[in-house]
Formats: C-alpha cells, structure tokens, sequence
C-alpha cells in the first residue's frame, strides 16, 4: 500500500515525567511476578512501532490464584462486615492517589496507547477519578425495598417482606484498549462500592497504566485479594477468568465478537455479564441545523480518537437540502488535521493501536471504495512510521456496503444523502447495532420524536459522545446487555435477596 503525503508529527513532549510501571501483577494484596519462563507481550508505542517494555502472559494458573484470592477476600469476615462508607473511603483515597500521579498516569496512558496527551490529561484520568469518587458516595447509598405482602392464605397474621441489595461476589473485569484505565475503574468502582471482589485482565494492547494502578491500590491499603490485576491475551487469560467457576459475574467491554463468545462461554457456569460491545452510530443532520456547530460537531463525532470509539459518529445521515454543505465542511476538517504522536502538542489526530487494527480499516476502506463508494476526504494509511490512518470522508455509499454495516473502528465516516425524510428512522435503525445516535436540529419537536423511534442506548441532541458518569450508558441489538453508570451499575453489581415474614398478631395481644 502507497505511503500517504499527510505530515505526521513525531516529537516528544518538552519534560517526559513517565513512570513505567513495575510490570507486576497485583494478585493477594501482594506485586508478583509469574515464572520467569512464563511468555511475556511486547508493549509497543503505536506512534513509532518501537518496543516500549514487556508484560506478562498470564495463564490459567495465574488467573486462578487471583480469582481465589479474590475469593477468600469475599468470604472474609473482615470484607463481609466492613461498613459501606469505608469501601467508600478505599475508592476516595485511591482517587487522591491517583490526582496526585495524574500527570505520570496521563504520559503512560499516552505513550502505550497513542492517545493524545491532552486528552488524556483532561479526559480520560480525570474520568478516572471521578468514577472513583462518584462510586465512592454510592457505597452508602444502595438501599433495597419493603413491601406489604397479599397472601392467599388469611389466616390472621401480617406478612411482609424486605430486599436487601447483596453483592454478586467475584468480578472478572475485562477492557479493551481505547479507554484502558478509564474502563478499569468503569469496573472496579462500582464492583467495590457494592461489596464485590475483583479481578482485572486489561486488554494485552495497553496493559501499563492499569498495572500502574496496582501500586496505587496497594499504596491505598486495599484488603489483599479485593482487587487484583492479571495481564495476558484474551484468548487465554481473559478466557480462563470468564471460565473461572468461582467468578460470578463478567463486566466485559469490547468487540461484539468477542462479547458474543464471552457471553455463551459464561452459560455454563451461569454466570452474570454486562457486555458493552461495537457500534455503528448515526450522527443525523437535519436541514434546519445550525450548521456552526453540527458540522464541527459531526467531525469530532468520527475523528476524536482517531474514530477508536464505540459510540463513534460512523455514519452520517444529512437532508438533502444540507448535504453539499455538510460533506465538503466534515471533508476539509479532514483534510486539515495534525496527524501525529499523541505526545505531540500539536497533533490533532493519534494512530491507531496496532498495525493489525490499521490493516482492517484499510481492508474494510478499500472494500468500500471497491464496491462504489468515493474517498471526498482520505482514504489511505499515513506516515513513515507507526500506525497512522487518514481521515476518511466516504461518499456515495449504500446500505448493504460493508463500510456502512461493519463497525470500523478507526477515523472513517459514511456519508449518506437523505432524499426522503420519512426514510430517516428506518435508515438511522438500519444496523444490527444499537449503541448511541445524535440528532442535529432547531426543531425540539423533531428531535424527541425521532429520538423516540431511534433503537439505542443513548440519543444526543445537537451534541454527541457526551458521556456522565449519572446517566445510564449500554447497547440495544448487537452493541451489548446490561447498562455502566449511575443507579444501574449499583444494580449490575447486586442481587436483590428477598426476606419474607410472618408476624404473628397474637404477639399483639396485651398492648
Ligand atoms: P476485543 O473484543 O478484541 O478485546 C477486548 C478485551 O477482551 C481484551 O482485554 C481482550 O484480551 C479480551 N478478550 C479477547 N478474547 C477473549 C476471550 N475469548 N475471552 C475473554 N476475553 C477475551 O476488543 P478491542 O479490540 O480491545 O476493543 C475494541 C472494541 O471495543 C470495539 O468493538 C469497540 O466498539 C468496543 N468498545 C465498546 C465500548 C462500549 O462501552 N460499548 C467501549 C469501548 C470499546
């Protein structure tokens, strides 16, 4: 494949502060390390290719001695009596922690993932530790229910019944590598404000700043086995956890492949899952849209994070009356990014995670250029070095055309004239998806009632990718089951255990 011209940035930040981490496992309160014969993983820095360390290779065994420690920290007395406000309290100061090395956990997240530093600086640690906190306060918060009972037999008594909210037990969280702490403490926070045990396997992409985490979590004074941390492939560490009899439940986010495997390997065991899985979102623009903001806003959708989200705006749906404008605005705003290592100041847009995931998109580009569509923006890989993909305006593209079903995962927009309106929430649905959708209009009336027929988790008005730690998040279809944040996490973290009693009303007697 041809080398594009699009300059690429590759210089470093002024004064690096990266602090690698020990390249331990956290398992039982304690950094190991697995057999020095063991296999380990090449790090590599997606900006440039060049190996940055290495990390372990997990195996079954070395799952277990997590799960089981994480197990034993479940049963413990000490874990089962400690009081909600002091979970809390272990998540407030892994919080402090975590400020106080958000810089060194920014740089790493940066460097292992190709990220851009700004954004990891401002986005993705500060999530982290406000997760941490929000979770925090939700640890004395979770309440179940009472309830008057209407018993078929009368026979004078009062029944009643009460819920108490009782954690699931041990957690297998699983991450991909978009938001790699990020989705580590998605997992952890609100698995430990519930009472649940947990052990983490990072995806095997970008495992460092999660294991930089474990030292945290020691440095927090966490009770040994409540959470642990194991590194590996998916294929075998990951697989070994979702196996795992004692594990309860699996919070898994990544690929619906993979979801989809996942969730039959967990049936035998019967275990609980939360899959956050792929997408293929609508950004929909509306001829009366204040285009100012709807085109920036369509560009951002797709390109932030070099499109490596799960709710990227990855196919763009536009009236006819706006189109021409709509696609020659998001066109030159491709045209114009900074490609470059996210350590670069000045890069607008990062690399891709691998050579592996820059191969797909080219494939699945190529495909779509092969079938009919018409490159307007891009269309090709990027720079010398490191996994670098232009941004892509695809155009004249149909509904049955790969581009337009398969989730891409890298900086590709489908766009798509809309001629017929009374199209537009059958095309906006016509995905096996069903993970997020924005809508850009003036016309609040419009807004809600396509918002009402569109089939996601998440419709954004005049915005998109706005994500709140308060409000539900999840997929519809393929894109996934069960919800992350606010109130629904605390109920994907317990079971309700119902207490039913009979109270006899001769007791009553002498009052
Ligand atoms: P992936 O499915 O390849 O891997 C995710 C994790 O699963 C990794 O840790 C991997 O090691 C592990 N894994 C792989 N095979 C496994 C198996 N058989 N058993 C157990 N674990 C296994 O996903 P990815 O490529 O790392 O991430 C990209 C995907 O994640 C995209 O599809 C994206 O849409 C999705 N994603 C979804 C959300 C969401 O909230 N809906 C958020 C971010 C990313």
């Amino acid at each position: 494949m041809k080398q594009s011209s699009v300059p690429v940035q590759t210089a470093a930040p002024a004064e690096p502060v990266i602090r690698m981490p020990k390249g331990l496992l956290l398992l039982d309160g304690k950094l190991s390390g697995v057999s020095p014969s063991a296999r380990r993983i090449d790090v590599l820095n997606p900006a440039t290719g060049e190996r940055i360390t290495t990390i372990p290779a997990c195996s079954a065994a070395d799952v277990d001695h997590a799960v089981m420690a994480a197990q034993r920290c479940f049963e413990s007395t000490a874990w089962q009596s400690m009081r909600p406000l002091d979970r809390g309290r272990l998540l407030e100061r892994l919080a402090l922690l975590l400020e106080e090395n958000a810089e060194q956990f920014a740089q790493l997240e940066s460097l292992d993932s190709g990220k851009l530093l700004s954004v990891t600086r401002m986005i993705d640690i500060p999530f982290a530790i406000e997760a941490l906190r929000y979770f925090a306060g939700w640890s004395s918060k979770i309440a179940g229910e009472y309830i008057a009972l209407s018993p078929l037999v009368q026979d004078g008594a009062m029944y009643r019944a009460y819920t108490e909210r009782k954690p699931i037990g041990v957690v297998g969280g699983i991450t991909p590598w978009n938001f790699p702490l990020g989705q580590a403490i998605q997992k952890l926070a609100p698995a430990i404000a519930c009472g649940c045990t947990v052990v983490l396997k990072p995806s095997e992409e970008t495992s460092l700043t999660t294991l930089l985490l474990g030292e945290l979590i020691i440095e927090t004074g966490f009770p040994a086995g409540a959470v642990n941390i194991v590194t590996g492939y998916g294929h075998d560490a990951g697989a070994a956890l979702v196996e795992h009899p004692v594990v309860r439940k699996i919070s898994f986010t990544g690929s619906t492949a993979t979801g989809q495997h996942i969730w039959m390997a967990a049936a035998p065991t019967m275990k609980r899952v939360t899959l956050e899985l792929g997408g293929k979102s609508p950004t929909i623009i509306l001829a009366d849209a204040d285009l100012t903001r709807a085109i920036p806003g369509a560009a951002a959708a797709i390109f932030a994070n070099s499109g490596q989200i799960c709710t990227a705006g990855s196919r763009l749906l536009i009236e006819s009356a706006v189109y021409d404008e709509v696609i020659a605005g998001v066109a030159e705003i491709a045209r114009t990014l900074k490609l470059g290592s996210g350590m670069d100041p000045a890069t607008e847009v990062g690399p891709l995670i691998s050579s592996r995931q820059r191969e797909r998109v080219a494939g699945l580009v190529r495909s779509g250029l092969d079938q009919g569509a018409v490159a307007l923006a891009g269309g090709d890989i990027a720079g010398e070095a490191g996994w670098f993909y232009q941004p892509t305006v695809l155009g004249n593209v149909t509904t049955d055309m790969t581009v337009m079903r398969e989730e891409i995962f890298g900086p590709v927009v489908c766009a798509m004239r809309i001629d017929d309106s009374s199209e537009l929430v059958n095309l906006a649905n016509d995905t096996p998806y069903g993970l997020a959708a924005s809508i850009w209009t003036r016309d609040l009336e419009r807004a809600h009632l396509l918002a009402d027929r569109i089939d996601v988790g998440t419709v954004w008005l005049n915005t998109h990718n706005v994500l709140d730690l308060a409000v539900p998040f999840g997929g519809r279809k393929l894109s996934g089951v069960g919800r992350e944040f606010g109130s629904e996490a605390i109920h994907a973290y317990t079971e309700p255990k119902a207490i039913c009693m009979r109270l006899d009303t001769g007791a009553m007697a002498g009052y």
